[in-house]
This record gives C-alpha cells, structure tokens and sequence, in this order.
C-alpha cells in the first residue's frame, strides 16, 4: 500500500477518533451539568420544606403569646409572617407543576392542606380572643387539634425532605455515573488516537521510510561515486519506497550501460589506433617476413581471443602457404591447394561454422571447427588468406564488429602483400636479365662497387666468359636457337659455379663470374670446369641437333692493389687473351706477358668499345 494512502488513512482515523474524544468529554461535561442542577435543586427544596416548617412554628408561637399576653406586637408579628407563608406557598406551588416525582407532590400538597388548616385553626383562635372569649381561644392554641397539625405539618415537611434527598442523590449518583463513563469513553479515545499516530509514525516513518532510506542512502552514494558494482535490492512494494528504489535501479542500469558503452568505444578506439599503427608499419615493411612479422605481432593485441595465420598464394596460383601465425592456431593446416578455402573460392569471407550449418573449409582439421577465413586482395587478385580461429579460452562467437576489422585488416594486408610482391618483381626486372635470368650488368657493376669499398681484404676471383664464334651460329640457327643457348650457357655456368660466387650476364653473348674467397689457381680450376661443361653440352633446339659450342675465358684474382673494376678488366684483358690464343681457353691474367699493372688495364667503360675489338685483331668482339 502506498505511504501516502496508508498516512492518509490515519489521518482520517485520527480525525474521527478526535471527534468522538471530542463528544464524549462534551457529554461527560454535559453530565457534571445535570450533576450540579439536581445538587441545586435539592438544596432549594430542602430550604423551601426547612423555611416552611420553621415559619409554620414561629407564627403559632406567634399567635400563642398573642392570645396570652395580649399584645398587639405579636399579632402584627404573625400578620407579618403570614405575608412571608404566601411567598412560601407560591413557591411550594411552583415546585408542584415542575416535573416532581409523585411520592414528593403528594407530600407538598399535604403540607399545604396542614399549612392551611394551621393557618384556619389559628385565625379563629384570633377571632375568638378579639370577641373577648379568652378561654375558647387558648384552647383552640394549646389544644390538642392544634398540636396534631403542627406535628403532622413538620412530619410532613421532614418526609419532603428526605424524599427531596434521596432523589437528588440518585439524580447525583446517576449523573456521575454517566460523566464518569463518557469521560472513561472520551481518554479511550484520546488513548486510540495517540497510538494510532504513533503506530503510524513508527510503520510510516521508521519501518516503510527511516530503513529503506538509510540503506539507499549507502547505495546512491556509491553510485554517486559511479561505482555501479554495488547490488540495489529489489523492492517489490508499491510504494514511494519502491517508486524510488526502481528508479535507483534504472539509475544503476543506466550507469551500468554506459560504462560498458565507454568500455566498447574505447576498446574500438585502442583497436582503430592500433590498426592504424598496424598499417603504417605494414606499409614500410620490404620483406614478407618482416610483414608477417609486424601482423603477428599487432594481430595478437587487436584481437587476444583470435589466435590467426596468414598465408601467401603461390606463383601459380594453385596453393597457399603459411608464413606467419600468432597465438597457435591448431585448426588449419600450414599449406593447401587454392579450392580447400571456401573464401578463396567465392572471393569474400567466409566462416566455417557448423553450429550455422555452413559448409566448412576443407583446410580445417578436426569435426565441429568454427574458423573464419578472408581472402587477401589485391586490384582483384586473389594473392593470400587471412585466417582467424577462437582461442580455447575465448567466451563467444566473432562479433560482427569485430568481422569488419578483421575484413579491414585483412584489406591492408593484401595490399601491403601486393605491394611487396610488385617490389620483388621490380626489383628483380631491374637486376636480372630477361633472357637468361642471370643478374645483369647493373648488379655485376654494384657488386664490384662493393668489393672496392670493401676493406676486408678478402680473396675474390673474377672470370669473363665469351662463346667463341656465335656470331656464326647465330648466323648458321638462327638468333631464336641463339637465344636458346645463350639461356643453355647461362644454365651451365650457374650450375657449376653454385654457391661458390654469382654469375652474370655481362652483355651480348658474354657472362661474368664473381667468386668471392677464389685464389687465382682456384678460379682458373673453375674456369676450366665451365669451358669443359661448355662444350660437352649437347645442344638441339626444336627437335634439330646445333652440335656443340666452345667459350673463351679469361681470370683474374683479386691482388690487393687492385680494385674490384680492375679486377674485371684485367680479366677481360686475360679473355681477349684466350680469344688471341684461338679460343676454347681458359687464361689467367698472371699469364699475360710482362704482367699486368694497374696503367695497363682497360678502364671498365671502354670494354667491349671498337678499340678492343681491334687489339683482339681476329675480330672476337
Ligand atoms: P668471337 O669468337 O670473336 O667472340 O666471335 P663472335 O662471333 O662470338 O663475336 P662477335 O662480337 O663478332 O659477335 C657477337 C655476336 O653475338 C653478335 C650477335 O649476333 C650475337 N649476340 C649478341 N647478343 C645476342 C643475343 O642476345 N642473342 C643472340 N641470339 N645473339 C646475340
Ligand atoms: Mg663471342
Ligand atoms: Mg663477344
């Protein structure tokens, strides 16, 4: 019940208990009145009977003395007393029309009749004394006759009285009662009304305000202080009380909403400033590994709960491979074909999840696996796959906020992958010959750059490879099988030099070989394996059988006064030898005549230039 009904209600009760408290001390009062009029009443009547009786008795005596001495004074005393018995016995009169008992009026009226045959019987005892008949008027006051009515008048009179008496003290007795009763009546509920108030008071203000007040007051401070942990018990009454718990409630509720809120902007916020980190680094990656490297380690602290790899598609476009993980996904396997993915099939995210009853991805292992696959793109090319997986530990399903950053992730990967891999094949159409695939001269230039700079001291051997003739051949096969050999050759020497240097493609048909830690005696033992590979190789090209070629070759060891550019031409200088020589050869520059000195030596420019060809004198180049 509300407060306001329940106070409500008491105060109606109050009033109502007051106004019968009201009336019964009115009447108690009322009562008192009654008391005090039949006390009044009685005290008259008992004076009236008393007046009368003593009155009745003076004017005999009065008459007596009259009669007996004669003197005029006693019967103008009796005369005068009369007057005062007429007053009386109007007043007696008066009283008999009030509303007197029957026992009482019959009493006056005997004392009226007693008064007036006194007052008759002693008239003519006056009469008889004035007409000289002393004897008969004494007698007439001393006698018997006389002596009876006095008497029965005073009997009278005292009957009266006590009859007056005894009803005035029932009317006395009754009205007291009656005060005593209301008034009894009137504290009872003056007594209801004080209990009532404070029984209120205490349910009201102590038990449904005082308590659950205090106990708010200990909440709304805490929630003041925006500490929403604390518990608001739920109160049921449907009261002010509860009006205001419910509504501290929804305080609480709010407050609770909003913190979460706070917590997810600022949880989507660290996420967006991370990613951006994430991409700016990505950007500057210049390898795969150093990118796989930089997601692995931003994947983890944008998503803890998603444990990821990220794989790369191959050349053909056929298979994908892992190169980078992070917080050990044990659900897919680290290399499968392109078709085993459902999102590189359909070329957007897909999630295998069977609890969705969607199809799974066939490169998940194990039954009932919920993985979460985005294909990585780039200008519309399928180039990898981000892959994502709940880890044990995690309490949900990919939120739907989370996807879009996955997706977006996933979409600065692909480019920042695409990026690299159009590096990769700049850098290599910058470095590698498109013919043979060897590095080109430009890389052979830098290396010897390099060497020169170097201040190691290392060994290094440098060998010039020219086919002998190839004019002629191209001129006898054509330049397509010419092209076929040139990549042949190329072959070749990659193959027997192997780890020990790096082979180039120095210009037209002639090829470079750097071998770093070669002795002169070393890459002349070198050398000679190329020349023999060389010409044992058979040579056919659509089906037609070429022969064979030979190759000239010239080498050179890095002595310490020479720099990496001089080292080069003097190997050339030891080729252009080998040519003079009738080709087919492998020279050393140690074997030139007289030497070779650093002013002898072609500059690096002015190899292959019509002088040389000149000095050559068979026309080598
Ligand atoms: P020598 O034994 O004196 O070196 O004679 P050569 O004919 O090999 O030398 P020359 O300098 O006269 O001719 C080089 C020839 O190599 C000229 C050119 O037709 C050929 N050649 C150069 N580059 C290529 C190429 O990329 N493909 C083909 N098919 N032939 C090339
Ligand atoms: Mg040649
Ligand atoms: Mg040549």
């Amino acid at each position: 019940m509300r407060i306001s009904v329940i106070t409500n209600f008491a105060y109606g009760a109050t009033v109502v208990l007051t106004a019968l408290s009201g009336t019964a001390f009115i009447l108690s009062a009322n009562s008192a009145e009654r008391e005090r009029q039949a006390v009044e009443q009685h005290r008259v009547l008992d004076d009236l009977g008393d007046e009368l009786a003593l009155g009745a008795e003076e004017r005999s005596d009065e008459v007596r003395l009259y009669v007996v001495s004669g003197e005029e004074r006693h019967l103008r005393a009796f005369q005068g007393r009369e007057g005062e018995e007429r007053r009386l016995e109007a007043a007696i009169s008066g009283i008999r029309d009030q509303d007197l008992p029957a026992a009482e009026a019959e009493a006056i009226v005997d004392m009226e009749r007693y008064a007036d045959a006194l007052d008759s019987l002693e008239e003519t005892a006056i009469a008889a004394y004035q007409r000289g008949d002393r004897d008969n008027a004494s007698r007439t006051l001393f006698g018997s006759e006389h002596e009876r009515l006095q008497a029965s008048l005073l009997e009278t009179v005292t009957r009266f009285r006590a009859l007056a008496t005894t009803r005035a003290g029932d009317l006395l007795q009754e009205a007291r009662e009656r005060a005593d009763a209301w008034s009894l009546v009137a504290r009872v509920m003056l007594g209801l009304t004080a209990f009532l108030f404070l029984a209120v008071l205490y349910f009201v203000l102590r038990r449904r305000v005082a308590i659950p007040l205090i106990q708010m007051t200990g909440i709304v401070s805490r929630l003041a202080r925006q500490d929403y942990a604390v518990e608001v018990p739920l109160d049921r009454r449907q009261d002010e009380i509860g009006e205001m718990t419910e509504a501290i409630h929804i305080f609480r509720q709010n407050g609770l909403e909003r913190d979460r809120l706070d917590a997810e902007r600022r949880r989507d916020q660290m996420i967006k400033d991370l990613i951006l980190q994430m991409m700016h680094r990505l950007q500057a990656c210049q390898t795969q590994l150093e990118l796989a490297e930089v997601v692995s380690l931003f994947a983890p602290q944008i998503f803890p709960q998603l444990a990821g790899q990220l794989f790369v598609m191959n050349e053909s476009r056929t298979a994908l491979s892992s190169f980078g993980s992070w917080l050990q996904p044990h659900h897919a396997e680290t290399s499968f074909p392109a078709s085993a993915c459902w999102a590189i099939r359909r070329g957007r995210p897909h999630v295998s999840d069977p609890a969705q009853n969607d199809i799974s991805c066939q490169h998940l292992q194990g039954l009932d696996v919920t993985g979460f696959c985005v294909p990585l793109t780039a200008q519309g090319d399928m180039i990898g796959l981000l892959y994502f997986e709940e880890r044990d530990d995690a309490d949900g399903t990919l939120a739907e906020a989370s996807r879009l950053y996955l997706e977006l992730i996933a979409e600065n990967i692909g480019l920042a992958v695409a990026n690299l891999q159009l590096r990769d094949r700049l850098t290599h159409l910058a470095v590698r010959d498109a013919l043979t695939g060897l590095l080109n001269r430009r890389s052979l230039d830098d290396a010897l750059a390099r060497q020169s700079r170097s201040t190691d001291g290392e060994a290094l051997a440098c060998l010039m490879i020219d086919i002998d003739h190839f004019k002629r051949f191209n001129d006898e096969f054509g330049h397509d099988a010419g092209d076929e050999v040139m990549r042949y050759v190329a072959q070749i020497i990659t193959d027997t030099v192997g780890d020990r240097g790096k082979a180039y493609r120095f210009g037209g048909e002639e090829f470079a070989v750097l071998a770093p830690g070669l002795d002169e005696e070393a890459a002349v033992a070198l050398a000679e394996k190329i020349r023999s590979a060389v010409m044992e190789a058979p040579l056919a090209y659509r089906g037609r059988i070429l022969g064979s070629i030979t190759a000239s070759l010239g080498v050179a060891a890095k002595a310490r006064s020479y720099s990496g550019p001089a080292l080069l031409i003097l190997a050339d200088k030891a080729l252009l030898e080998a040519k003079a020589r009738g080709r087919n050869l492998s020279v050393s520059a140690l074997e030139l005549d007289g030497g070779v000195t650093q002013g002898e030596v072609r500059t690096n420019a002015s190899i292959g230039s019509e002088g040389d060809r000149a000095a050559a004198g068979d026309g080598r180049r």
